[in-house]
């Protein structure tokens, strides 16, 4: 039995390490909406056992090859159209660029990130890969991530749906790789829903794709997108669906959990952010449920209370990046490198800079890329101090 005796069974029970129902999960929730506390306390002692006093992030770089899409989904301001402002075709020569400015100022990953498919739907996507040589996105973020590869940086691509041959090849050149479950809701699929317009979101589909990876011992970000009109519940069921994947093949490096933001030019610009208690609850659920997953908030969607949630789970920041904007949430900057490592300090945690792969998947990755990643790894699949500060 454990030492400290909490007043909830389940609690006891999950700290002794044993398991508990998708039920009794639900349960939790219910007690914990009036009062977190016990969760809270849950979820610290298991992240502190697990991952000890050290949380971590990736130095990027963001890519926005192409932000044309084939999907609407209705919180998406990423997703550009032909002619407005904010529209992103990168070039060969801007892939280049970019890749140099990233290795100046020490960035290790090239996160690449599209549109779904964005070909199938736009004359303006076909003329632009044919510009450059290409006749699939995928095509060209292959050679993408070889011109990231050869300036020195290490890709991971999120690009959508990708076919299980697709990954095959990407993964000579991607350490990892990543892909948003959002929600394993089929509900919001449904009409009025924020799905409801994007067939790459059915979680039949997400599941297919996250399933092939396992398949391919491809190491696997997801996660799950907070406040859309959701239900508990469907959270729960959804971290639980994570977890199923992960049991089943062991791929899973890390679950984002990401608080819904209104985007002013969205369908969803009048919905409410995320309540921040609800999301810690959500936080500190994904941490009893899976107690030694990798669980990331992204700092720059909580800008004044990012280090509070050091108390309920998390051990890693996600992708930082000194040089370029999170062209997801483009209003929300990330907060500095140096500032985010004083307010770990504070709250008794060291910063450590990793890799796109986490440490205990580098056996995954395909070995010319773990070679390549010697000259800065620290000897415990981190970066080197030296390299990334
Ligand atoms: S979230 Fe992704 S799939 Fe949905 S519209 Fe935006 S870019 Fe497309």
């Amino acid at each position: 039995m454990s030492e400290l005796i909490l007043n909830c069974e389940s609690f006891n029970k999950i700290l002794d390490g044993r398991k508990i129902s998708i039920k009794e999960y639900y349960q939790v929730f219910k007690i914990s909406k009036e009062n977190p506390d016990e969760l809270f306390k849950t979820a610290k002692i298991l992240q502190n056992k697990n991952h000890g006093k050290v949380v971590t992030f990736s130095k990027k770089a963001f890519f926005n090859l192409v932000n044309l899409c084939r999907d609407t989904c209705t919180y998406c301001t990423y997703k550009a159209e032909p002619g407005e402002s904010k529209l992103s075709l990168m070039s060969k020569e801007d892939v280049q660029n970019l890749s140099k400015l990233a290795k100046k100022y020490r960035c290790v990953e090239a996160l690449f990130v599209t549109g779904e498919r964005p070909e199938e739907r736009y004359s303006l996507a076909r003329e632009w890969l044919d510009q450059n040589g290409f006749s699939s996105t995928f095509e060209y973020l292959v050679h993408a991530s070889e011109i990231a590869l050869n300036a020195g940086l290490f890709p991971h691509t999120n690009a959508g749906n990708l076919t299980k041959d697709e990954m095959r090849e990407l993964r000579k050149t991607n350490p990892s790789m990543g892909l948003m479950l959002e929600n394993v809701s089929e509900r919001l699929t449904e009409k009025g829903m924020p799905h409801h317009l994007a067939p790459s979101k059915n979680p039949n589909e997400r599941l297919r794709v996250l399933e092939e990876s396992g398949q391919l011992k491809i190491p696997m970000t997801t996660g799950i997108l907070v406040g859309i009109g959701e239900t508990p519940f469907e959270v729960i069921d959804s971290i639980f669906a994570i977890k199923d994947i992960h049991e089943r093949y062991g791929n899973i490096q890390e679950v984002i959990l990401q608080n819904f933001n209104p985007k002013s030019d969205t369908l969803m610009k009048d919905y409410p952010s995320a309540d921040e208690n609800y999301f810690k609850t959500v936080v500190a659920l994904a941490r009893i449920i899976m107690p030694q997953m990798n669980i990331q908030i992204p700092p720059n969607l909580s800008p004044t209370s990012y280090s509070s949630f050091l108390s309920v789970g998390i051990n890693d920041w996600g992708g930082i990046s000194p040089i370029t904007p999170d062209y997801v949430n483009p209003e929300f900057s990330w907060p500095e490198i140096k500032k985010i490592e004083e307010n770990c300090l504070k709250a008794g945690y060291e910063l450590k800079c990793r890799f796109p792969v986490y440490p205990e998947f580098f056996n995954m990755v395909e070995s010319t890329l773990v070679e390549k990643m010697l000259s800065i790894n620290d000897g415990e699949n981190l970066v080197r101090n030296d390299y990334w500060r």
